[in-house]
């Protein structure tokens, strides 16, 4: 399995570090030809109005959207934002998967947060189905998800944090700042 991570800004070394913790070849992904021999590509947190300027700039909007019709993304934070259909405001986005977000939708940066959430799915690895601790930073929330999207997490309010449309998934928080490795396995899973 070869993973690539988007390293145009934001915290693409944690993603890698990661995959490589759990025996994955995992590389930085900066230009369209790097793409081709991956099997699913990591957006990682960060800011999406420049990881979406800066996409535009190295021509990879568009190599991208036709990755991910084939292949696996998972879209955490600012990556997410850079997932969705809808981002609620004019930023270059991939457009590709069925969900609304909210940028921001908890504040500024002093009011991040973190909470135990119950995701269901993560039995898919790990059978023990323990809370996941999750690492908000001035977060995006999921404000809706349509068609063949679906939530995977919510809040204890019922508001959505993670959803995945078929070997699309996105998170509002951010999986690759706790040593839980359960949610690059469950994205894996969809790569492989
Ligand atoms: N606030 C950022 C944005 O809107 C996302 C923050 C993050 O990725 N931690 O792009």
């Amino acid at each position: 399995m070869n993973i690539g991570v988007l390293a145009l800004q934001g915290d693409f070394a944690e993603h890698i570090a990661i995959l490589r913790r759990i025996g994955v070849q995992a590389s930085e992904v900066r230009l369209p030809h790097q793409l081709e021999t991956l099997d699913g590509l990591i957006i990682p947190g960060g800011e999406s109005t420049t990881i979406g300027k800066l996409a535009v700039s190295y021509h990879l909007l568009q190599p991208l959207q036709e990755f991910g019709r084939e292949k696996a993304i998972w879209g955490t934070c600012a990556g997410a934002i850079f997932l969705s259909r809808d981002a609620l405001r004019q930023q270059p986005i991939l457009g590709l998967m069925d969900i609304t977000v909210e940028r921001n939708a908890f504040g500024r940066q002093v009011e991040s947060f973190e909470i135990d959430l119950d995701v269901p799915a993560l039995m898919k690895v790990d059978p023990d189905n323990h809370p996941y601790h999750a690492i908000f930073i001035r977060a995006p929330l999921i404000g809706s998800v349509q068609g063949a999207a679906q939530s995977l997490a919510t809040l204890p309010d019922g508001r959505i944090v993670a959803a995945q449309e078929g070997h699309w998934l996105a998170t509002s928080f951010h999986p690759e700042l706790t040593g839980d490795d359960r949610f690059h396995r469950y994205f894996l899973s969809l790569a492989g």
